[in-house]
């Protein structure tokens, strides 16, 4: 399965090697051309506003026809990209979750931490896992469409609305492969992507 990370900025190589350690086929997206190869895609964590900078607007478009037709993961920045609503500040998203994310949400004195959460999309066993935040957003609203997939005490921390999914901790800075797992399943299921 040939699975892009988008590679514009922040830690996309990360999130590479993950993939291929999953066995995932793995392509780095530069140019928006390179999203008509993939079966799916990843947009790692970094600076969402950067992103925009970086897409700029015909990019931003063909990003945009991408996440709602294609399986993808956000995380962090990523996830900020793919929110529907964006805030402090607001900012322009991708609208694929219905959800409302407000940036670097946990204030300057504990902006990055390595917590555990639980992780629900897990098959019945143990849910725990690390959570490694950076300069974290906070998903202050889920729409009905939307599904909590990890919580971190009573914040919801990754999500899932159809094929798209969100989380915003750094799954791959930490050695549990199982959140990347979940997308690459996701990407070989036939759950059809939902529109808002
Ligand atoms: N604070 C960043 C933003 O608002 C996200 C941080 C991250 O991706 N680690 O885009």
């Amino acid at each position: 399965m040939k699975i892009g990370v988008l590679a514009l900025q922040g830690d996309f190589d990360a999130h590479r090697r993950r993939l291929e350690e999953l066995g995932a086929d793995v392509v780095l997206v530069k140019k928006a051309e390179q999203l008509d190869e993939i079966e799916g895609l990843v947009i790692p964590g970094g600076e969402s506003g950067t992103f925009l900078k970086l897409l700029g607007e015909a990019g931003f478009e063909k990003l945009k026809q991408f996440v709602h037709a294609k399986p993808t993961f956000g995380t962090c920045a990523g996830a900020i990209l793919l929110a529907a609503e964006v805030e402090n500040p607001k900012q322009a998203g991708l609208g694929a979750l219905d959800i409302r994310i407000r940036r670097n949400a946990y204030g300057r004195q504990i902006d990055s931490s390595i917590r555990e959460g639980r992780f629900l999309a897990e098959k019945p066993g143990d849910s725990r896992i690390e959570m490694v935040f950076i300069r974290a957003p906070k998903i202050e609203r889920v729409g009905p469409g939307v599904e909590v997939i990890a919580t971190e005490g009573s914040d919801p921390v990754a999500v899932r609305q159809g094929r798209v999914m969100a989380a915003t901790f750094h799954p791959e800075l930490s050695d549990d492969t199982r959140v990347h797992q979940a997308f690459l399943d996701l990407c070989g299921a036939d759950t059809p992507v939902r529109r808002l």
